[in-house]
Protein backbone atom coordinates (compact mmCIF):
# COMPACT_ATOMS: atom_id res chain seq x y z
CA UNK A 1 0.00 0.00 0.00
CA UNK A 2 2.83 2.42 1.18
CA UNK A 3 6.01 2.69 -0.31
CA UNK A 4 8.02 3.25 2.78
CA UNK A 5 7.25 0.24 5.26
CA UNK A 6 6.44 2.40 8.91
CA UNK A 7 8.87 1.90 11.66
CA UNK A 8 8.54 -0.58 14.41
CA UNK A 9 5.56 -1.98 13.52
CA UNK A 10 3.15 -3.09 10.34
CA UNK A 11 1.26 -0.81 8.64
CA UNK A 12 -2.04 -2.92 9.95
CA UNK A 13 -0.83 -1.41 13.84
CA UNK A 14 0.79 1.27 12.39
CA UNK A 15 -2.53 3.25 10.21
CA UNK A 16 -4.75 2.79 13.14
CA UNK A 17 -2.86 4.50 15.44
CA UNK A 18 -1.97 7.45 13.03
CA UNK A 19 -5.41 7.90 12.25
CA UNK A 20 -6.46 8.55 15.92
CA UNK A 21 -3.45 10.76 15.91
CA UNK A 22 -4.91 12.31 12.99
CA UNK A 23 -0.96 11.89 11.78
CA UNK A 24 0.09 14.22 14.45
CA UNK A 25 2.78 13.65 17.03
CA UNK A 26 0.75 13.12 20.18
CA UNK A 27 3.56 14.37 22.71
CA UNK A 28 2.79 17.25 25.39
CA UNK A 29 6.02 17.20 26.90
CA UNK A 30 7.07 13.84 27.30
CA UNK A 31 10.11 14.28 25.32
CA UNK A 32 11.30 16.80 27.67
CA UNK A 33 10.96 19.64 25.19
CA UNK A 34 7.68 22.19 26.00
CA UNK A 35 6.76 22.60 22.78
CA UNK A 36 6.00 26.71 23.56
CA UNK A 37 5.61 27.61 20.03
CA UNK A 38 2.84 24.96 19.01
CA UNK A 39 1.27 25.39 22.82
CA UNK A 40 2.58 22.30 24.91
CA UNK A 41 1.94 20.14 21.97
CA UNK A 42 4.43 19.07 19.34
CA UNK A 43 2.95 20.25 16.06
CA UNK A 44 5.14 17.50 13.41
CA UNK A 45 3.01 15.89 11.61
CA UNK A 46 3.79 12.91 9.73
CA UNK A 47 5.71 13.46 6.28
CA UNK A 48 6.80 16.87 7.14
CA UNK A 49 9.92 17.63 6.80
CA UNK A 50 12.50 18.35 9.90
CA UNK A 51 15.36 20.01 9.70
CA UNK A 52 17.56 17.33 11.93
CA UNK A 53 15.72 14.36 10.46
CA UNK A 54 14.27 15.14 7.15
CA UNK A 55 11.01 13.66 6.07
CA UNK A 56 9.62 12.69 9.34
CA UNK A 57 7.73 9.31 9.39
CA UNK A 58 5.47 9.02 12.94
CA UNK A 59 6.56 5.92 14.65
CA UNK A 60 3.72 4.01 16.63
CA UNK A 61 5.10 3.11 20.13
CA UNK A 62 3.87 3.14 23.89
CA UNK A 63 3.16 6.30 25.36
CA UNK A 64 5.11 5.37 28.20
CA UNK A 65 8.58 4.28 26.75
CA UNK A 66 9.92 3.22 30.32
CA UNK A 67 7.79 0.33 29.91
CA UNK A 68 9.67 -0.29 26.60
CA UNK A 69 12.14 -3.28 28.32
CA UNK A 70 10.84 -5.85 26.08
CA UNK A 71 10.06 -4.11 23.58
CA UNK A 72 7.74 -7.27 21.76
CA UNK A 73 5.77 -7.59 24.70
CA UNK A 74 5.58 -4.00 24.86
CA UNK A 75 4.16 -3.52 21.74
CA UNK A 76 1.52 -6.06 22.02
CA UNK A 77 0.29 -5.17 25.28
CA UNK A 78 0.54 -1.38 25.92
CA UNK A 79 -1.59 1.23 23.58
CA UNK A 80 0.22 3.07 20.71
CA UNK A 81 0.33 6.58 20.16
CA UNK A 82 2.28 8.87 17.38
CA UNK A 83 5.56 10.04 18.38
CA UNK A 84 7.81 12.32 15.84
CA UNK A 85 11.81 11.03 15.20
CA UNK A 86 12.80 13.78 17.79
CA UNK A 87 10.10 13.44 20.56
CA UNK A 88 10.73 9.36 20.55
CA UNK A 89 14.39 10.01 20.90
CA UNK A 90 13.46 12.81 23.84
CA UNK A 91 11.58 10.63 25.66
CA UNK A 92 13.46 7.47 25.10
CA UNK A 93 16.38 9.62 26.41
CA UNK A 94 14.48 11.10 28.88
CA UNK A 95 13.26 7.67 29.92
CA UNK A 96 16.63 5.88 29.94
CA UNK A 97 17.67 8.88 32.46
CA UNK A 98 15.23 8.06 34.50
CA UNK A 99 15.91 4.44 34.64
CA UNK A 100 19.64 5.10 35.56
CA UNK A 101 18.50 7.51 38.20
CA UNK A 102 15.67 4.89 39.83
CA UNK A 103 18.26 1.59 39.57
CA UNK A 104 21.12 4.13 41.23
CA UNK A 105 18.73 4.85 43.67
CA UNK A 106 18.06 0.99 44.37
CA UNK A 107 21.45 -0.05 44.27
CA UNK A 108 21.98 0.74 48.01
CA UNK A 109 22.05 -2.94 49.79
CA UNK A 110 18.95 -3.55 51.81
CA UNK A 111 21.29 -5.23 54.76
CA UNK A 112 24.82 -5.96 55.09
CA UNK A 113 26.03 -9.51 53.93
CA UNK A 114 29.20 -8.87 55.96
CA UNK A 115 27.24 -8.72 58.72
CA UNK A 116 26.81 -11.85 59.29
CA UNK A 117 29.99 -13.41 58.37
ZN1 LIG B 1 6.92 15.44 18.40
ZN1 LIG C 1 8.01 16.25 22.28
Amino acid sequence: MSAAAPPLVGSETWLPVMEAAHYRCWCKGACGARHTVSHGHCDHIDGQHLAKYGPSRLIAAPADLSEQRFPGAALRSTALVAWCPPCYDGARRKAAREAKAESAALDVPLFDLDATA
